[in-house]
């Protein structure tokens, strides 16, 4: 890739439109039951088997969505959050939904 092209993907640090666009979406896959260990279990819910969220919003994101972003739990984020990539098709439609 070359400079032009990554300087035109969107910042995460500065979006948190996927973390914030349905409950369904931070779904745990086929993470190991250690990997899944290592995610906090406030920010969990193991019933429903993915993240816990606050109405469509992942319990893990702290910042303002559009301003400024984070993972709580960034290191041991769990595999989808890991396969999304900036500039995908489901990121840019996270981020339509925020106006971003
Ligand atoms: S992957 Fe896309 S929608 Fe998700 S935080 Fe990054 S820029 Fe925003
Ligand atoms: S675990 Fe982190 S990266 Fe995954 S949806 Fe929640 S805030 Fe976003």
């Amino acid at each position: 890739m070359d400079g032009s092209r990554e300087a035109e993907l969107p910042d995460c640090r500065t979006c948190g439109a996927c973390c914030s666009y349905s409950r369904e979406w931070p779904r745990f896959a086929l993470e190991s039951d250690e990997a899944l260990a290592r995610i906090p279990e406030r920010f969990t819910d193991r019933r429903l088997h993915r993240m816990r969220c606050d109405g469509e919003r992942c319990s893990a994101l702290t910042g303002e969505v559009g301003v400024r972003t984070g993972c709580a739990v960034y290191e041991v984020r769990p595999d989808v959050c890991r396969e999304c990539q900036p500039g995908d098709d489901a990121c840019l439609m996270a981020r339509r939904r925020f106006g971003l």
